[in-house]
Formats: structure tokens, sequence, C-alpha cells
């Protein structure tokens, strides 16, 4: 099994962030902690664990002390029980990431990945985006985790608008030449009701973009990455196992204001309030449930699917349900032929091509398959 741990409290709030999150204080850094501690232990003694991967995110983990996040680690390992070799992995931000002695005692707790959100290098970017760092600060944070011996991913920002191709060129090699083993690379969308979504900048042609996402492809699989996920690359060994359950379709609990939870057919959001969370640790309000009908959950298993290198593996779902596999090759031949899909007569995947339009061919392998 899985578990997300959300911890929603940042320094600042990024001017493109849709995220839960609310600016940082000890008190409610506290409170998070004590909430989660016992909303985790609400799950010991049912035999579900142990965890084989275990997420903590945000919001902005690396402004938690790390005895905080030793007793949230205790916490699950008691109710649910840690697996030999489980993946942790622990998001940070670079200044509050630098703080002495942090990254370094990570280990110590069976921390095995740090998830560092540097999103650029250059100090003028960094600015437009609203990040509380400075590109001197993510360099030092990218080497003082390299250091540590975990593992090291990075998170970069392409399709910023005024940042040229040779902007994000720099940047992506500066990651690569920093030496993480793994990179993952969002393109900046204007979330509604973010002030980036407000302000009239112009924003990169399609071309641009389409230009900075294939050089990306290129350079990084040039250099021994492989592209597993849209915009997930790492070297052999260095994908993100919890990442990958995700996409899968695997079952995780989630922890924390606004973390959602997929458990045997049934989805679950909790309360995003501090307040409202609380009610509900203590059995007085109830989350936001939902349950996952076959055709809600099949769309789900096409759309993640698509995401990975492996696709969508239509020869299992034909199969479960008595259904013609050669027909659905017939009805994608367009896509194909255009060199937007890769059909193998089992899976069908994205073509690079076809990542820059994923959401359009995903709603169109959903009407072949639901005719
Ligand atoms: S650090 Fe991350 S979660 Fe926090 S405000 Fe910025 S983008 Fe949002």
């Amino acid at each position: 099994m899985q578990v997300y741990v959300h911890l929603p409290l940042c320094r600042r709030k990024c001017r493109y962030c849709a995220f839960t999150s609310w600016e940082f204080s000890s008190e409610a850094a506290a409170r998070v902690v004590d909430l989660i501690v016992a909303h985790v232990g609400r799950w010991s003694a049912q035999g579900i664990g142990p965890a084989h991967t275990i997420y903590i995110g945000g919001g902005t983990p690396s402004m938690w002390e790390v005895r905080q996040l030793a007793r949230i680690l205790a916490a699950v390992d008691q109710a649910l029980g840690i697996a030999v070799g489980a993946e942790v992995t622990v998001e940070a931000n670079p200044e509050s990431a630098l703080r002495p002695g942090w990254m370094a005692a990570l280990g110590d707790l069976g921390v095995t990945r740090i998830s560092l959100g540097v999103q650029s290098f250059d100090d003028q970017t960094l600015a437009f985006l609203g990040r509380p760092h400075d590109g001197a600060q993510a360099v030092a944070a990218v080497q003082a985790a390299v250091a540590t011996g975990l593992a090291v991913s990075v998170d970069l920002l392409w399709n910023v608008p005024g940042v040229s191709l040779a902007q994000w060129q720099q940047d992506l090699a500066g990651a690569v030449g920093l030496g993480v083993g793994h990179v993952s690379c969002y393109a900046l969308t204007a979330e509604p009701g973010t002030p980036l979504a407000a302000d009239p900048v112009p924003w990169p042609s399609e071309d641009e973009a389409s230009a900075q996402f294939h050089w990306m492809c290129q350079f990084l699989e040039e250099r021994g990455f492989m592209h597993y996920e849209l915009a997930n690359f790492a070297r052999p060994g260095a994908a993100c196992r919890h990442n990958l359950g995700y996409w899968r379709g695997e079952d995780y609990l989630g922890f924390g204001p606004a973390a959602v939870s997929t458990w045997q057919g049934r989805r679950w959001t909790n309360p995003a309030s501090l307040e409202d969370y609380g009610l509900m640790v203590e059995g007085a309000l109830a989350p936001k449930a939902e349950s996952l009908s076959p055709a809600v959950a099949l769309r789900e298993r096409v759309m993640l699917g698509l995401r990975t290198r492996d696709g969508f593996d239509v020869a299992s779902w034909a199969c479960g349900l008595g259904r013609d596999v050669a027909g659905f090759g017939a009805a994608l031949g367009p896509l194909v032929q255009a060199g937007l899909v890769v059909w193998d007569g089992i899976s069908v995947r994205l073509s690079r091509q076809g990542m820059l339009l994923g959401n359009a061919i995903c709603a169109h392998i959903w009407d072949i398959l639901e005719r």
C-alpha cells in the first residue's frame, strides 16, 4: 500500500500556485502534525499495511522540523508498518531545506528520496514565479541534497512567460550537471484564480512550447534519463515508485488537509481547512466520498496509463470484457498514421508528439472504448 501525507503550509503563496496551502506559522505546523498523527492512528490494527511507499508532500514539508517529520513517520510505522526497502520521499524547497542539518538528518528517519522544488535557477524567473528562493540557493540546495547520498529529484518549470528556449536549456542542463538522478518537468499553466492567471503577460506560442518540450525530451534521453511519464525522467532505477503506483491505479491512503485516498473502489477527500480536518479526525465530520463506477474507473485507467511509458493495456481490458482487441487497433488507425500514438497490438501509448495533445487523444480513446 501507499501513503501520502500533505503538509499544507508555505512561506508564502507562489504566483502560479493552486494547491491547498496557507502561510506557515509554528502553531499551525504543530497542529497539522498532531492531527495527522491522530488520523494515522485511527487506521491501526486493521491489517492493511505495510506501506511500501510514503510521500510527504505539500505545501513545503521542509518548513517542518526534523523531529516533527520523525513523529509522522513513527505514527505510520506504528499504525500500518513500513515495509523493508520502502521508498520514503520528502518534498523540500531550497531556502528551508538549507537550514543547517535539515537534509543531512533525513536519512536517519528512513527517508530515501528528496524532491526539491527548484523550478528554475534564474533569479528573474524565480521572482516572476513568486518563489521564495533565488538561483544561488537552488544550486546550493541541490548540491547539499546530492551530498546526503539519498535519491534526489528536482522539479523544473517550462512554458514560462518570458523564458527563452536558451534559458530553459540552461536551467535543465544546470540540474543535470549537478548530478540528480530524476527530474520532473512541468509545463506552467495559468490556473484560474491565481495572480499569474490575472497577469496580462504574453505566454510562449505553441511552437515555442513545443520546441522546449522536444528539446527537453531529447536532451534528457541522450543523457541516460528514461522518459517514464509525461513530465518525469529518471536514470535507471531512479523512477518514483510512489507516483508509478498512482499512475497504475494502486490504492493509497492520504493524510492531512485536502489529501485524497483511493481504497477498494472508494475515493474520499479530507476537508481542506484545518478546522474541518480536525473535526474529521475526531469523527465529527465525514470526508467527501465517492464510489468509482466501472466507467469512471476505466476512464481514469486510460488517462493515467497514457501518461506513462507503458501506456494503457488494451489487451487486459478487452480480455476482461470479452471485447475485440483487433477492432480497437483498427479504430486507432488515424491516430497511429498521424504519429500521435504507438499501438503494438497489446497496449497503446502516446508518441512524443502525441504527448503535447494528451487530453484530446485521451478523449478520443475513451470514445473508442465506449462504443
Ligand atoms: S511552494 Fe509549492 S505549494 Fe507552496 S505556494 Fe509555492 S507552489 Fe504552492
